[in-house]
This record gives structure tokens, C-alpha cells and sequence, in this order.
């Protein structure tokens, strides 16, 4: 079995505060023998899923953690996908699509896509012959096989003042497993859900001295490193952060818990390749 995952997006919802390399916002890619997962679809993922080499046409199944638009900027991924299958030829995979969402989200999200496309009238797919897409709506503790030997597992957390449905996401494959929190501060649900990852993508928005649980709710270096610490994590991706702390100093962070596995301030593009 070949298994990677893939950093479409590091960054944050806002660019250019500080010098560096440019991250764009969130995605992970997660490929298991050529089936596509991806978690979270922000602005312009389907180039960078062309960068990193992907058609983006052939991602069958999108899980968002929330509607934030630094993480679900669906309605221009859902366009691309149908004007793809309209002008282009239709290959095997690229004419259907299963968005994974919050069931509290998902009625905000169909009332955006219709303002979008009032030529659609009531319906959602409006050309289901050439493209077909399906909310199916999700929650805390929800769990599906996705497609062949890959579980699909979210989990509530805790963003945006609570005000806001969040979940992160387990996902399961040839006995390995792979956890991104999404938004969230640090919640008891994140410590029975990361439970011995084998890579663990971790919200790293706040940053180091800031840290707190309460509040918007942003997890910082050290509180992942706790984390991954309590959880016996292989491998802790910081993710989400603006740049204001050094990577050697986010690092060293982390690891105040006595966390000794690998820990890596992702840029774009970086990739965590599963056992065989
Ligand atoms: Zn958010
Ligand atoms: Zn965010």
C-alpha cells in the first residue's frame, strides 16, 4: 500500500504580516493508492493539487472542519469540478464528489451555493449527468469507510468562541492513522482522538507565551506538544501559524512536554509518507 499525505496549506487566513516563504491556507491531501482525500478546501487548492501533480477533478471526497473561509471555500472547488466535466473530457472519478460537513453547516452552505448559481433554482446539482455532489452531513463521533479499508472519523472541538460547529478528523488506513485538528484550542476530545497517531497535523495558530484553552480557541507550540506527548504521537505537524515565533523556538516548544518523536513546522508542500 502506498500511503502519503500531503501539505497543500500551512499558512493562515491572511498573508503577507511578516517575510518568508509563502503558505496558503489550509489542505491536506491524503492519498492511499491513488484515492483521494482531501481535508479542508481552501481558496485556490485545486492549484495546488496540480502543483503537487494531482487532477483535481479525481478528488472524490472533501472533509471539512469548518466554515471558516481560510478552510472551506467549497463553492469555487464545486464550479471548477463541474465546469471541468462540461468542457473537458469525463474521466473515470472526476464526474462525482462527497463533501463531509457539519450537519449544522450544511444548511448555510446549500443557501450559498444557490446564491451562487440562482440558475440552479432549487436543486443543487444542476447538471447531475456531468456532475453529481452530495453533503452528507456529519457530527462528533460519526464514522464511515470511505472507500476501501480508509475509516473516516470526526470529532467535535472547540473554535471560534464555541459559536462554531468544528471538528476534527481520525482517518484510519492499513493500520496506521493520521489526525488533523482543524481550528480548536486544546479539548478533552483531542486527547482520546489523537490516541497514538502516526501523524498527528495540529492547529499551531497561537502563538508561544499566548496560549490558553478558553476563549477563540487556537492551540500554541506547547499545547501540541502536550498533546502529541499524552497521546504518544510518531509524528507532530505544527500547522496554521502566522510566523511570528521561529520554527527552532515553536520546536522547542513543543517539546517542553518531553514529547521525543518528530516534530515539523510544515511549509507547503512537505509530505509524510505511511509504512508500506
Ligand atoms: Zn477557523
Ligand atoms: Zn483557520
Amino acid at each position: 500500500m502506498s500511503l502519503k499525505v500531503i501539505a497543500l496549506g500551512s499558512g493562515v487566513c491572511a498573508n503577507m504580516c511578516l517575510p518568508g516563504p509563502r503558505r496558503f491556507p489550509p489542505g491536506f491531501l491524503v492519498d492511499v493508492d491513488g484515492k483521494l482525500l482531501l481535508l479542508d478546501v481552501s481558496e485556490g487548492i485545486r492549484f495546488r493539487l496540480e502543483d503537487a501533480g494531482y487532477d483535481y477533478g479525481k478528488i472524490g471526497h472533501v472533509a471539512v472542519t469548518h466554515v471558516h473561509p481560510d478552510h472551506a471555500d467549497l463553492s469555487p472547488f464545486l464550479q471548477a469540478k463541474l465546469c471541468r466535466n462540461l468542457w473537458c473530457q469525463t474521466e473515470e472519478g472526476t464526474d462525482k464528489l462527497s463533501v463531509y460537513m457539519h450537519e449544522i453547516s450544511i444548511k448555510g452552505f446549500e443557501d450559498t451555493w444557490r446564491w451562487r448559481h440562482p440558475e440552479a433554482g432549487e436543486k443543487l446539482n444542476h447538471f447531475p449527468d456531468k456532475f453529481k455532489f452530495e453533503l452528507q452531513p456529519i457530527r462528533g463521533g460519526w464514522e464511515k469507510e470511505i472507500f476501501k479499508g480508509l475509516i473516516l472519523k470526526a470529532f467535535g472541538v472547540y473554535h471560534g468562541f464555541g459559536q462554531h460547529p468544528a471538528l476534527g478528523f481520525r482517518v484510519e488506513v492499513g493500520g496506521q492513522s493520521i489526525v488533523y485538528t482543524g481550528d480548536t484550542g486544546l479539548t478533552e476530545s483531542l486527547f482520546s482522538n489523537v490516541e497514538k497517531a502516526d501523524l498527528l497535523i495540529a492547529d499551531c495558530s497561537a502563538r508561544i507565551g499566548q496560549e490558553y484553552t478558553g476563549g477563540y480557541g487556537h492551540m500554541g507550540p506547547g499545547q501540541c506538544g502536550m498533546l502529541a506527548y499524552r497521546s504518544q504521537v510518531k509524528e507532530l505537524w505544527l500547522t496554521h501559524y502566522v510566523g511570528f515565533d521561529t520554527p527552532a523556538a515553536m520546536e522547542a516548544e513543543a517539546r517542553k512536554s518531553g514529547f521525543a518523536g518528530t516534530v515539523k513546522v510544515v511549509t507547503d508542500g512537505m509530505t509524510w509518507t505511511g509504512k508500506k
